[in-house]
């Protein structure tokens, strides 16, 4: 059993210990839940839902403690009550999916007219989801409610550098004894989670493209599937004839909430030459607006950055930036207050995509804007990389953008406006290129996709003999 430790991302201070759950741990819990599953598959989806509503309850009346303890891993508010009221909130849009599901009739057959055949949907017994550090409530719930719901046990392991929610809301899964019962949450790192991919019939990974890898490599191993969602490096493109405050507003929006550290964020910029300096100008503006949310953590809006390796991760693509002769308009700098790390809204000018900063996931409050002149430019531009999560294309008309947008490999573009799937959660999308694996998460497909279909195919006249299929006088 190996100690985990956490750093408060404010003071810097390590202030939790705990054990990471072993191999022999989760096997043990596996096999717990496995063994519950079949109750609570039996109970049936209206069943199921109020049982989800009474954890959702039981979620808000914990919510006080729940909220410190995100507070404590993550170093923000605000975002923290918003992650506990977008689990809560999630239940009844699933409720919505689930009603949606009418028991499949038996459709007869056309070749053989004596058989016919109905559908059944078997969830998987036990999915395992392991999850990151930028949202850790809502990412290690937002694949856990909806598999739960299909009928499945759930095993979840969030990331070691956030896990002070987990015990509040443990807290709270144990006053919904019914679901306790096929649900737990464990405290562990990296070997952690490959000992729940190594028990689970179905893992969903949130996390970076390396780590990725290696759960779809052990996945493919054990012949289950893993539904992986993946970083990005999500472009926005600014047309010519573009609302210019509509567009720097999104822009920045859309790379500096959660202090970019958020999958969706917009982390290039490309705009057309003729409003680039424009552009550049009022964005600069409104960034040299934005404050850290330090000493008081009820201010500003850029939190602190959650993992500190995160911080040398970006000093080293603005030192890129600046050596290949970008021009660092604002921010720049890695301040420390407390014994945190923050980093103001930075943006850059002057960038190639021979950068860093327009090549790798950033995870940080840093927008590099690049101009170009012709549509094909922009679009080549954006499709240039290798992930594809989301996008945003802002235009005189809404057509326009559209036109772009769907020329755009990515999962999701929003279109005159940006990073929208981080406040609208109902379109279906899926990871494009290396960004993701498997069904959307989102809408039916999110719900589906934890159970198997099964056929039930009846014969109402006497089977077929073997001498139906015989050789004899074949020619
Ligand atoms: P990470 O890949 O380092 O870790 C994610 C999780 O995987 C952690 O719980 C970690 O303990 C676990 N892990 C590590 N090694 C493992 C292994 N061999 N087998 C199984 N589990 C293992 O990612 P992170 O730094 O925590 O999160 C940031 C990344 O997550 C970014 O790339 C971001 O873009 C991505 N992300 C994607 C989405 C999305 O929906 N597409 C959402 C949020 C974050």
């Amino acid at each position: 059993m190996s100690e985990i430790t956490a750093r408060d991302p404010r003071t810097g201070r390590i202030d939790w210990r705990g054990a990471a759950a072993d191999a022999g741990e989760i096997a043990t819990i596996a096999a717990q839940l496995r063994a519950t599953q079949p109750t609570w598959e039996a109970k049936g989806p209206s069943t199921r839902l109020e049982i989800l509503r009474a954890f959702g309850r039981a979620l808000d009346r914990h919510s006080g403690p729940i909220g410190e303890a995100l507070e404590a891993d993550t170093g923000r508010r605000r975002i923290a009550r918003l992650e506990i009221d977008s689990v809560i909130g999630s239940i009844e849009g699933w409720a919505r999916v689930v009603a949606n599901d009418a028991a499949p009739d038996w459709v007869p057959g056309r070749g053989l007219p004596s058989v016919r055949h109905t559908a059944a949907w078997k969830p998987y017994p036990l999915v395992g989801v392991v999850s990151p550090w930028n949202f850790p409530l809502l990412l290690g719930m937002i694949d856990a409610v909806p598999a739960l719901l299909a009928g499945c046990a759930v095993l979840v392991k969030p990331s070691e550098v956030t896990p002070r929610f987990i015990a509040p809301v443990m807290a709270a899964l144990a006053e919904v004894p019914d679901l306790a019962a096929v649900f737990a949450t464990v405290v562990g790192d990296g070997a952690t989670g490959a000992a729940v991919v190594n028990v689970a019939d179905c893992v969903c990974f949130t996390g970076s493209v390396a780590t990725g890898r290696k759960v779809a490599v052990q996945a493919a191993g054990r012949l289950i599937p893993a539904y992986l969602e993946l970083g990005g490096k999500d472009p926005l493109i600014v047309l010519d004839g573009a609302d210019l405050e509509h567009a720097t507003d999104a822009a920045l929006r859309g790379s500096v909430l959660s202090t970019g550290q958020a999958c969706q964020s917009i982390e290039r910029i490309y705009v057309q030459r003729s409003i680039h300096d424009a552009f550049l100008n009022r964005l600069v503006e409104k960034a040299e607006a934005a404050r850290l949310n330090w000493p008081d953590i009820g201010s500003g809006q850029i939190g602190p950055i959650i993992f500190n390796k995160q911080a040398d991760i970006l000093a080293a693509q603005i030192a890129d930036a600046r050596a290949q002769g970008a021009h660092i308009l604002t921010g720049g700098e890695i301040e420390t207050h407390g014994g945190g790390f923050w980093l103001r809204p930075t943006v850059i000018a002057g960038v190639t995509h021979a950068m860093t900063v327009m090549r790798e996931e950033t995870f940080g409050p840093i927008l590099p804007v690049m101009a170009f002149d012709t549509d094909d430019e922009a679009i080549t531009l954006a499709n240039d990389g290798e992930y594809g999560l989301s996008a945003a294309v802002f235009a005189r008309t809404l057509e326009e953008a559209e036109a772009i947008g769907r020329r755009i490999e990515a999962g999701a573009v929003s279109l005159n406006d940006a990073a929208l799937t981080s406040i609208f959660y109902e379109a279906a999308k899926q990871g494009f290129k290396a960004s993701g694996l498997g069904p959307s998460r989102m809408g039916e497909d999110g719900y589906r996709r934890f159970l198997r279909r099964q056929a039930l195919i009846a014969n109402t006249a006497a089977p077929l003999p073997l001498a139906a299929f015989s050789e004899e006088g074949s020619k």
